[in-house]
């Protein structure tokens, strides 16, 4: 064993949280357990018939339409979307093993970042495992491209994420955050950067059955040339964007590597994801 070996961890009891979906609307209740090592991330649910289970990793991503969603590809009920806040959160309180019991078909979206989420696991506790912690590292540039959108990871011994957002909008319009691993600065800078949305959308989005749950409490929502309600950060929209893509890589557990994106979205996210799963040496 070395020294600087990082044990896996799991929460210390189990904790309850109750709330709204953010693109459903629906109430739904959510119960997270302690789970073994080499466990993952799993969510079960407990609404269907013989509570099923889906395992958080990039091959059971089902959709990037607007979040993340996982499922089960033989029976299309069986989905939780929404899931990357919540990841991110764990991520950021460093877990590995978890077993997520949810009642409805997505996460509830809290404040609409991942603070919420990391305060009920610091509340539960955190609990060291025996085993080791396999970091995935990257041995070679890995990435996604999409028109004007791109996505590389490269080789790194640590975990970096640099964003340039370019929106053309007046609210937004260039921003350009880094982000390198440290918990602290996790939880201070990057948890509580909440997901956004434009005044001008909300109504298309209704239409589509989006946003549903979407309000003040949960989104910044951006009007023509200001936010409606206050921002956290002056740059809370990159630095959201940056909580999005650490949601997104965790579903390949810890790994080593400098992500450098720009206008990347989710369905880049999950593209550079599978092809990170597919090249991975553990060690
Ligand atoms: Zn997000």
């Amino acid at each position: 064993m070395s020294l600087n070996q990082i044990r896996q961890k799991t929460i210390a009891k189990s904790l309850e949280f109750s709330g709204t979906a953010l693109h459903t609307g629906e109430k739904v209740n959510l119960r997270c357990l302690p789970a073994g090592a080499d466990t993952g991330i799993i969510f079960r649910r407990v609404d269907l018939e013989n509570k099923p289970e889906i395992k958080a990793e990039p091959y059971n991503v089902v959709s990037t339409r607007r979040c993340t969603s996982i499922g089960l590809k033989e029976d299309a009920r069986v989905t939780v979307h929404t899931i990357e806040h919540f990841m991110a959160a764990l991520w950021g309180s460093d877990i590995d093993n978890i077993l997520v019991e949810i009642d409805n078909a997505e996460t509830p979206v809290a404040d609409g970042s991942a603070l919420t989420y990391m305060e009920l696991i610091k509340e539960a506790g955190i609990k060291e495992l025996p085993e080791e912690r396999f970091i995935k590292r990257i041995e070679e540039p890995i990435w996604a491209k999409k028109a004007d959108m791109y996505l590389v990871i490269l080789p790194y011994e640590g975990f970096k994420v640099t964003y340039t957002l370019v929106y053309d909008h007046p609210v937004i319009g260039t921003q350009f955050f880094e982000y390198e691993e440290n918990n602290d600065f996790f939880l201070k800078e990057i948890a509580p950067a909440r997901t956004f949305g434009f005044e001008r959308e909300v109504k298309a989005l209704h239409r589509r059955g989006l946003a549903l749950g979407g309000s003040l409490d949960n989104a910044v929502l951006i009007g023509d040339d200001k936010t409606v309600n206050p921002l956290r950060f002056e740059n809370e929209f990159v630095r959201h964007k940056i909580l999005d893509i650490i949601g997104d890589m965790f579903l390949n557990g810890y790994i080593y590597g400098h992500i450098i994106a720009v206008k990347s979205g989710h369905q880049l996210h999950v593209e550079l994801a599978k092809k990170i799963s597919d090249s991975i040496i553990k060690r």
